[in-house]
């Protein structure tokens, strides 16, 4: 079977918890940020992936709806599975792109994106976005950050061309001010987060990979490549959640 690299990208990434750094307990750190005046919210998750972030918001509102939007049906099938599961009835599947929201306007009262802002950019998701939120409506989105100066010129190297758009919280944070939210606050997640549910099953997907050609060669090498430069250097860099409040 011959893929194309981004086929097998998802093959190699299908199945994992998680699709991007993160956990339960920076996703219950995060919700504490967020100060909604309902029971009932009508949230959104964007780049939803396989949802673990989903079915923790679904059951910290059991009266209120998740809808969970991907481009990658087989993540939503993931989710749904999971969500059935655990016998979870207030999430919404749905698949689409965040560069073309298919909702009405101020139609949520939470927006949600782990680890996937990235794809639009940070300043273009935020002001891209803000339209379907009530107004007193909140944002919550975790972004890679560097975490202290002067990154070492291999690692710089490697991110600047992997994600030339990679920069500090602070510089993050004036973006969120300048695209006129009000933020609530935000914290930088421990390196566990990169691996328990991410990196540690990848690397196990990593190892029992049967696949071969060049195109695969080349997919392993740059992921074990991420891989290692965190495990060295994550003193530099790690994810940050940000939340922020759209104004009244
Ligand atoms: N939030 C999940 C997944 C993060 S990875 C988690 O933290 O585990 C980024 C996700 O964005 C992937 O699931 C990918 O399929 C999805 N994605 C990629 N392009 C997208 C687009 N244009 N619109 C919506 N989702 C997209």
């Amino acid at each position: 079977m011959i893929y194309m690299i981004d086929e097998l990208f998802f093959k190699l990434h299908e199945g994992l918890p998680r699709q991007g750094p993160g956990s339960d307990k920076s996703t219950q750190k995060a919700l504490e940020l967020v100060t909604l005046q309902t029971e009932h919210p009508s949230i959104l998750d964007i780049g939803c992936g396989p949802g673990m972030q989903t079915r923790l918001l679904a059951r910290r509102f059991p009266g209120g709806t998740v809808t969970a939007l991907d481009t990658y049906a087989p993540f939503l099938d993931q989710l749904n599975s999971e969500a059935e599961k655990e016998g979870l009835e207030n999430i919404i599947t749905r698949e689409g792109s965040m560069f073309d929201l298919p909702f009405d306007t101020e139609s949520f009262d939470l927006i949600w994106s782990e680890g996937a802002v990235y794809i639009m950019g940070f300043s273009e998701g935020l002001s891209e976005w803000k339209k379907f939120l009530k107004p007193g409506g909140f944002l919550a989105v975790s972004e890679i950050a560097w975490i202290q100066d002067n990154p070492p010129p291999e690692l710089r190297k490697f991110w600047e061309e992997k994600y030339p758009a990679i920069t500090t919280a602070e510089d993050n944070i004036s973006r969120i001010i300048r695209e006129k939210y009000v933020p609530a606050g935000y914290f930088i997640l421990p390196p566990e987060d990169w691996f328990t549910h991410y990196y540690t099953p990848l690397e196990t997907k990593i190892a029992q990979w049967t696949g071969d050609g060049p195109m695969s060669e080349q997919l392993l090498a740059m992921e074990k490549e991420e891989i290692s430069l965190f495990r060295k250097f994550s003193d530099w860099y790690s994810y940050a959640f940000y939340v922020m409040k759209k104004m009244d």
